[in-house]
């Protein structure tokens, strides 16, 4: 081990698809990382499982009613880690000044009072959760600031152009932000084929393997949705400079186009490690075990015009930055409730956007000043939603 780069992580989410893919590079890399703490959710086992594995100081299951059994599973393992719960064990976690790199890779809104808490404690911050900074963009960012703190994009999009972005930070010379879509499993398709769409097919992703969640956002276009908003708060970039563009074969994960006429893409497999691996590491680089692109057997890179009239969430995406406010804390939680309805059979696929533009339009604005003010519209428009749907 060489002295001073041990990095101590704060794994958020550990056993999910994000989570998975940064314990493969937590397993190539011992020398370099180690985890300090871990999260889930439900999955109990799963989580002492983990903790068997990678002896963390703290765990935190977020379902409070599941602590105990938490409590017994660590003991029965004879394993010395602390047991947490909740929303504040997983923002006590965040915060604890023995990891120094957070990784942000809960799902949905559950994960913005824990990304926030790593923020107030200044830590390296690899975001995957884009929900947080959606609901909370501007306030995210400013506490960033405020605090020290450092944030990496892990979605893959936003990592490419982080990757393509002048090194020193600024702007000059950036013309447009051009986000890449895969286009989701049902890219191509009309209105009238998707109304029959199940949960199954949408979670079938062509191109990346995700939680259940995020698959079906890919299948609506509301992820793209969701990160134009991310890109906007992120880099600091007018809506109207982000451009989204379909490119099924998911090589090209997002460009900077310069005043110039230069064009930056970032390339490689669609597979998270990378963009894992670069928030982890950098200005370093590792291997993160994901293969080398073969350009000879590459064939064609294809791009595309996304078809907002079947796949209306994108443009919602748009509304919801030009109201700005509580806008996009709204279309997140609409969008939330209606992805969940559909995945438990309560709602048609092509419901969901509906659902969250009855929200959007039925909301009173508000000013984005406080989180406090933000998660009352997130519970006014779950409230709202969820009453729409029944
Ligand atoms: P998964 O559904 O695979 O995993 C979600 C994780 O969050 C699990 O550990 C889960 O625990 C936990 N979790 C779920 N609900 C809650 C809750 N209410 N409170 C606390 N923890 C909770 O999701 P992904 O890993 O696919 O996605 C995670 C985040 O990363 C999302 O915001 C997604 O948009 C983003 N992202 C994911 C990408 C991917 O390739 N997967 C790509 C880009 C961004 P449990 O297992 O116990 O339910
Ligand atoms: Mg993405």
């Amino acid at each position: 081990m060489r002295p001073g780069t041990m990095k101590s992580l704060c794994l958020l989410g550990a056993s999910g698809s994000i989570g998975q893919s940064t314990l493969k590079l937590v397993d190539q890399h011992p020398d370099r990382f180690r985890i300090t703490a871990m999260s889930a959710h439900t999955q109990i086992d799963a989580l002492i499982d983990l903790c068997r594995r990678y002896r963390p100081l703290q765990a935190c299951i977020a379902d409070s009613s599941l602590f105990t059994a938490l409590r017994d599973g660590l003991r029965a393992e004879g394993l010395a880690t602390t047991p947490l719960a909740g929303s504040e064990g997983l923002q006590d976690m965040a915060a604890d000044n023995r990891s120094d790199t957070v990784i942000a890779a809960i799902v949905g809104a559950a994960g913005v009072a824990s990304t926030f808490s790593a923020a107030r404690a200044g830590k390296r911050i690899l975001l995957a959760n884009k929900e947080s900074i959606v609901l909370a963009g501007q306030l995210l960012m400013q506490t960033v600031a405020e605090y020290g703190a450092q944030l990496f994009p892990v979605d893959s999009e936003h990592n490419a152009i982080f990757q393509c972005l002048p090194a020193h930070g600024g702007r000059a010379g950036v013309r447009r932000l051009i986000l890449t879509a895969s286009g989701g499993p049902f890219l191509g398709k009309t209105r009238a084929e998707l109304a029959t769409i199940t949960p199954e097919q949408a979670c079938r992703h062509p191109k990346w393997s995700m939680g259940r969640k995020i698959s079906v956002d890919s299948a609506t276009l509301m992820n793209k949705g969701l990160e134009v908003i991310e890109a906007h708060h992120l880099f600091g970039m007018p809506a109207e400079a982000i451009e989204v563009v379909v490119h099924p074969q998911s090589i090209v994960h997002s460009m900077v186009d310069y005043c110039d006429g230069s064009v930056l893409a970032q390339m490689g497999e669609p597979d998270m490690r990378t963009a894992i691996a670069y928030g982890l590491s950098y200005p370093e680089r590792i291997d993160s075990g994901v293969k080398t692109l073969d350009f000879r057997t590459l064939g064609r890179l294809e791009f595309q015009t996304p078809d907002t009239e079947t796949f209306p969430c994108l443009s919602l995406a748009y509304t919801a930055i030009g109201r700005g406010g509580n806008a996009p804390a709204v279309l997140n939680a609409a969008n939330e409730v209606a992805v969940m309805a559909f995945l438990e059979g309560r709602l048609p696929f092509l419901a969901i956007p509906d659902i969250v533009a009855q929200t959007l339009d039925a909301l009173a604005w508000e000013p984005a000043e406080d989180l406090a003010v933000l998660m009352a519209s997130d519970a006014e428009a779950r409230r709202y939603a969820n009453n729409r749907i029944h």
